[in-house]
């Protein structure tokens, strides 16, 4: 039996998977509804960045700079989950892809380090981002600290207050971190003046920093986004190409189920879309995005045109939304409270690809704390919600006695995110669902922007 399966450095892949290729998505519109062009993307990403986001061009091979960078993490272990199938009693087996091993804790330097490479093909000197959690502020410093790139960082503020550790590690990697509202952009001391106590939202860090990029003129200054977009969605495929290699060298030919968190999409698609790929070509897998039940995208949110961000500086996408006002509630996974969702994962919803589930976060936290005392590691709260799925898909198998191959993706550790722990272990966590009036809300404003044709 093996516990861990590892590839050789010279077997990691060498191509990029894009689902684009076999899953066409609505086309993204600018923010006054017309056709987006390249050229006006242009004050916000480099172009070959851009040329990246909407290409058709089912495989892109990957710079050998960029692998050799990769090499200090990648290829990521698959493992398997003996310690907790024991203890579940199940029949099936658990596998786990552990994208925790990489020097932020998260899967996030695998878009990192590619955006700041073609970043510095193209001349940038400085990128700006948003971070929640603060594990896409952190990749992105360190992917900077690689390539000599200057890092600024605008980081949802209770994510601010409640990590602030996060805050010293992109310090560590030579990043600046400032709390979101700030006092540093109009869009900032415009939600500062509404309220100088305002939690902010990764809607309101968006706002900020795609500000800060395009108002240097001298255009070496650009924007970063950690998710959401085709271009990072697919630097994650590496994720599931070299989980199916791994499957592969102990002789299984598909999982039967899939299952990763979403919050704007990318760990989920770069576990999913290969698989995605295989039942696109007619293979028999359930595929599980998981996301909580008090920012529940992708199970309730509306299929409409809407801003990336709050402020409505970014092009319209067409994804699952809950509406660019979002305001989430305080919940820990703050990976996982974004209000909108990648439009390719949106799109494998839409054809009845995948299923996703809702949790509350208290179940979430009673699966992490079992995987703590059976596997050992504490998770990230995102990918607490994976393993709860896991969980009652390993149950599931138990009653039909089947059993079933599940893989899922431990899309980071939780060391920096000890906050949320504490506060289950005392009893102070409740579950939130979404209140519909909410979402009604959000269909109002939503009415206001062009319609999704078809
Ligand atoms: C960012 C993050 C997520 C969720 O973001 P995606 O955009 O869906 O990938 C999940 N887990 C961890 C550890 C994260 O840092």
């Amino acid at each position: 039996m093996s516990v861990k399966i590892f590839l050789d450095e010279s077997e990691i892949p060498r191509q990029w998977y894009n689902l684009a290729a076999d899953l066409p998505t609505q086309p993204p519109l600018a923010a006054d509804g017309s056709p987006l062009t390249p050229e006006k993307l242009s004050p916000v990403f480099p172009m070959n960045l851009i040329e990246q986001e909407v290409s058709a061009q089912r495989w892109i091979d990957i710079p050998e700079e960029i692998i050799e960078m990769l090499y200090r993490f990648r290829p990521s272990p698959l493992k398997r989950a003996v310690y907790l199938e024991k203890a579940l009693g199940t029949p099936a087996k658990i596998f786990y892809k552990d994208e925790s091993v990489s020097p932020a804790g998260s899967h996030k330097p695998n878009s990192a380090i590619p955006q700041v490479w073609y970043n510095r093909q193209f001349g940038t000197k400085t990128l700006t981002t948003e971070t929640g959690a603060g594990q896409w502020g952190c990749a992105l410093s360190f992917a900077c600290s690689l390539m000599g790139l200057t890092c600024k960082v605008f980081m949802v503020r209770i994510s601010f207050d409640q990590k602030p550790f996060r805050k010293v590690m992109m310090e560590t990697w030579g990043g600046k971190c400032v709390a979101s509202p700030s006092n540093e952009t109009e869009a900032g001391r415009r939600y500062l003046a509404m309220d100088p106590n305002m939690p902010g939202s990764l809607g309101i860090a968006i706002s900020e920093a795609v500000e800060a990029a395009v108002s240097d003129k001298s255009g070496s200054t650009k924007y970063t986004l950690g998710s959401v977009l085709n271009h990072v969605m697919l630097h994650q495929t590496i994720i599931g190409l070299e989980a199916k290699k791994q499957l592969a060298k102990i002789g299984i030919k598909k999982p039967d189920v899939v299952i990763a968190s979403a919050g704007g999409g990318s760990n989920f698609a770069g576990l999913a879309f290969p698989f995605i790929q295989d039942k696109i070509n007619g293979a028999d897998i359930d595929i599980i995005p998981v996301e909580p039940t008090s920012c529940p995208t992708l199970t309730r949110g509306l299929f409409r045109y809407d801003f990336g961000d709050t402020a409505g500086l970014t092009p319209l996408l067409p994804m699952h939304t809950l509406g660019h006002n979002f305001m989430p509630a305080p919940i820990h996974a703050g990976g996982l409270r974004y209000h909108g969702m990648s439009p390719l994962v949106s799109e494998t919803v839409n054809k009845g690809l995948v299923s996703p589930v809702a949790l509350p976060q208290t179940e979430c936290y009673k699966a992490a704390l079992q995987w703590a005392r059976t596997e050992g590691f504490i998770v990230a709260p995102e990918s607490s919600h994976a393993i709860a799925a896991a969980v009652r898909e390993a149950n599931k198998a138990k009653e039909e006695g089947k059993e079933k191959v599940i893989v899922l993706n431990i899309s980071g550790h939780g060391h920096m995110d000890l906050a949320g722990y504490s506060k289950f272990l005392n009893g102070e966590l409740t579950d939130y669902a979404l209140p519909q009036e909410e979402i009604d809300k959000a269909e109002r404003e939503l009415d206001g922007l062009p319609k999704i044709k078809g």
